[in-house]
Protein backbone atom coordinates (compact mmCIF):
# COMPACT_ATOMS: atom_id res chain seq x y z
CA UNK A 1 0.00 0.00 0.00
CA UNK A 2 0.70 3.39 -0.64
CA UNK A 3 -0.20 7.30 0.04
CA UNK A 4 -0.59 8.35 -3.29
CA UNK A 5 -0.51 12.40 -3.86
CA UNK A 6 -3.89 14.09 -3.73
CA UNK A 7 -4.74 16.13 -6.73
CA UNK A 8 -5.50 19.82 -5.92
CA UNK A 9 -8.22 22.05 -7.10
CA UNK A 10 -8.42 23.64 -10.36
CA UNK A 11 -6.62 20.30 -11.17
CA UNK A 12 -8.56 19.31 -14.62
CA UNK A 13 -8.65 15.88 -13.63
CA UNK A 14 -11.15 16.69 -11.06
CA UNK A 15 -13.84 17.90 -13.80
CA UNK A 16 -13.96 15.33 -15.85
CA UNK A 17 -16.88 12.48 -15.79
CA UNK A 18 -14.91 9.24 -14.09
CA UNK A 19 -15.20 5.93 -16.28
CA UNK A 20 -17.31 3.01 -15.20
CA UNK A 21 -15.01 -0.20 -13.57
CA UNK A 22 -14.87 -3.04 -15.57
CA UNK A 23 -11.85 -5.28 -14.54
CA UNK A 24 -12.07 -5.95 -10.67
CA UNK A 25 -8.13 -7.04 -11.22
CA UNK A 26 -4.74 -6.77 -9.13
CA UNK A 27 -4.48 -2.90 -10.32
CA UNK A 28 -8.09 -1.78 -8.78
CA UNK A 29 -6.98 -3.74 -5.53
CA UNK A 30 -4.01 -1.83 -5.69
CA UNK A 31 -5.65 1.38 -6.35
CA UNK A 32 -8.47 0.31 -3.44
CA UNK A 33 -6.11 -0.10 -0.63
CA UNK A 34 -3.92 3.14 -2.12
CA UNK A 35 -6.58 5.26 -1.49
CA UNK A 36 -7.52 3.83 2.04
CA UNK A 37 -4.30 4.73 3.09
CA UNK A 38 -4.29 8.20 1.44
CA UNK A 39 -7.39 8.65 3.25
CA UNK A 40 -6.20 7.88 6.74
CA UNK A 41 -2.73 9.62 6.30
CA UNK A 42 -4.99 12.97 5.09
CA UNK A 43 -6.76 12.51 7.18
CA UNK A 44 -10.30 12.51 5.85
CA UNK A 45 -13.78 10.33 5.86
CA UNK A 46 -13.90 9.77 1.77
CA UNK A 47 -11.92 9.81 -0.83
CA UNK A 48 -12.67 9.12 -4.74
CA UNK A 49 -10.62 8.12 -7.15
CA UNK A 50 -10.68 11.04 -9.28
CA UNK A 51 -8.70 12.62 -6.04
CA UNK A 52 -5.31 10.77 -6.42
CA UNK A 53 -5.50 11.33 -10.47
CA UNK A 54 -7.69 8.31 -11.31
CA UNK A 55 -10.51 8.48 -13.87
CA UNK A 56 -12.31 5.57 -12.28
CA UNK A 57 -15.94 5.61 -10.20
CA UNK A 58 -14.51 4.31 -7.29
CA UNK A 59 -15.12 4.89 -3.72
CA UNK A 60 -13.73 5.32 -0.51
CA UNK A 61 -15.57 6.27 2.39
CA UNK A 62 -14.51 5.53 6.71
CA UNK A 63 -16.92 6.70 9.30
CA UNK A 64 -17.56 5.70 12.29
CA UNK A 65 -21.09 6.66 14.42
CA UNK A 66 -22.26 10.26 15.04
CA UNK A 67 -23.23 9.86 17.94
CA UNK A 68 -20.91 6.91 20.16
CA UNK A 69 -17.32 7.84 19.83
CA UNK A 70 -16.82 4.05 21.10
CA UNK A 71 -17.82 2.55 18.06
CA UNK A 72 -14.78 1.82 15.66
CA UNK A 73 -15.31 3.79 11.98
CA UNK A 74 -16.97 1.39 9.30
CA UNK A 75 -14.90 1.34 6.04
CA UNK A 76 -16.88 1.14 3.04
CA UNK A 77 -15.11 0.99 -0.80
CA UNK A 78 -17.75 0.93 -3.64
CA UNK A 79 -17.08 0.66 -7.42
CA UNK A 80 -19.44 1.92 -9.96
CA UNK A 81 -21.61 3.98 -7.13
CA UNK A 82 -25.24 4.73 -7.77
CA UNK A 83 -27.44 7.08 -5.41
CA UNK A 84 -30.78 5.10 -6.32
CA UNK A 85 -32.62 7.31 -3.68
CA UNK A 86 -31.99 9.88 -2.19
CA UNK A 87 -34.62 11.88 0.51
CA UNK A 88 -36.40 15.01 -0.18
CA UNK A 89 -35.66 15.83 3.12
CA UNK A 90 -32.29 18.06 3.21
CA UNK A 91 -29.69 18.95 5.37
CA UNK A 92 -27.37 21.90 5.54
CA UNK A 93 -24.02 21.10 6.55
CA UNK A 94 -20.43 22.24 6.58
CA UNK A 95 -18.18 20.44 4.50
CA UNK A 96 -14.62 20.43 3.37
CA UNK A 97 -12.64 18.75 0.77
CA UNK A 98 -8.71 17.08 0.64
CA UNK A 99 -8.76 18.23 -3.18
CA UNK A 100 -9.85 22.07 -1.94
CA UNK A 101 -7.09 22.82 1.53
CA UNK A 102 -8.06 25.49 3.36
CA UNK A 103 -12.13 26.10 2.22
CA UNK A 104 -14.96 25.38 3.61
CA UNK A 105 -18.92 25.52 2.55
CA UNK A 106 -22.53 24.98 3.65
CA UNK A 107 -23.92 22.61 1.60
CA UNK A 108 -27.73 21.00 1.29
CA UNK A 109 -27.53 17.27 1.20
CA UNK A 110 -30.37 14.98 1.30
CA UNK A 111 -30.85 13.40 4.69
CA UNK A 112 -31.17 9.78 3.20
CA UNK A 113 -29.34 8.25 0.63
CA UNK A 114 -29.32 4.60 -0.93
CA UNK A 115 -26.06 3.74 -2.56
CA UNK A 116 -26.30 0.74 -5.06
CA UNK A 117 -22.56 -0.40 -6.48
CA UNK A 118 -19.90 -3.05 -6.03
CA UNK A 119 -17.95 -4.14 -4.16
CA UNK A 120 -14.19 -4.58 -4.59
CA UNK A 121 -14.52 -8.27 -5.92
CA UNK A 122 -17.34 -7.33 -8.14
CA UNK A 123 -20.33 -8.19 -6.17
CA UNK A 124 -23.58 -6.38 -5.96
CA UNK A 125 -23.70 -4.08 -2.70
CA UNK A 126 -26.15 -1.72 -1.53
CA UNK A 127 -25.77 1.21 1.52
CA UNK A 128 -28.41 2.90 3.21
CA UNK A 129 -27.13 5.56 5.11
CA UNK A 130 -28.30 8.69 6.82
CA UNK A 131 -27.07 11.99 8.47
CA UNK A 132 -23.00 12.95 7.95
CA UNK A 133 -22.86 8.98 6.39
CA UNK A 134 -25.52 9.93 3.64
CA UNK A 135 -23.31 13.46 3.04
CA UNK A 136 -19.70 11.93 2.82
CA UNK A 137 -21.80 9.43 -0.01
CA UNK A 138 -23.36 12.18 -1.46
CA UNK A 139 -20.10 14.66 -1.87
CA UNK A 140 -18.02 11.10 -3.21
CA UNK A 141 -19.95 10.28 -5.86
CA UNK A 142 -20.46 13.72 -7.00
CA UNK A 143 -16.58 13.51 -7.56
CA UNK A 144 -17.05 10.66 -9.94
CA UNK A 145 -18.91 13.31 -12.30
CA UNK A 146 -16.55 15.75 -12.00
CA UNK A 147 -18.82 17.71 -9.23
CA UNK A 148 -17.20 19.51 -6.30
CA UNK A 149 -18.97 20.92 -3.19
CA UNK A 150 -18.20 24.35 -3.80
CA UNK A 151 -20.06 24.38 -7.11
CA UNK A 152 -23.44 23.48 -4.64
CA UNK A 153 -22.44 25.78 -1.90
CA UNK A 154 -24.72 28.68 -1.33
CA UNK A 155 -21.93 30.05 0.82
CA UNK A 156 -17.47 29.28 0.65
CA UNK A 157 -15.15 31.03 3.18
CA UNK A 158 -11.63 30.34 3.90
CA UNK A 159 -10.74 28.70 7.13
CA UNK A 160 -8.44 30.15 9.78
CA UNK A 161 -5.32 27.69 10.18
CA UNK A 162 -7.08 26.09 13.51
CA UNK A 163 -10.57 25.50 12.25
CA UNK A 164 -8.80 23.40 9.45
CA UNK A 165 -7.88 20.83 11.84
CA UNK A 166 -11.04 20.42 13.39
CA UNK A 167 -13.28 19.93 9.73
CA UNK A 168 -13.32 16.40 8.70
CA UNK A 169 -12.40 17.65 5.16
CA UNK A 170 -13.72 14.89 2.50
ZN1 LIG B 1 -13.99 16.07 -1.90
Amino acid sequence: MAVREIVIHPAPVLRRKARKVTDFGPQLQTLIDDMVETMRDAPGVGLAAPQVDVLLRVIVVEFGDEEDEEVPPKLYSVVNPELVKASSDVVTGVEGCLSIPGFAGEVDRSLEVVVKGQNRRGQPIRIKASGWLARVFQHEINHLDGVLFIDLAEKVWRLEEEDNQLLAAD
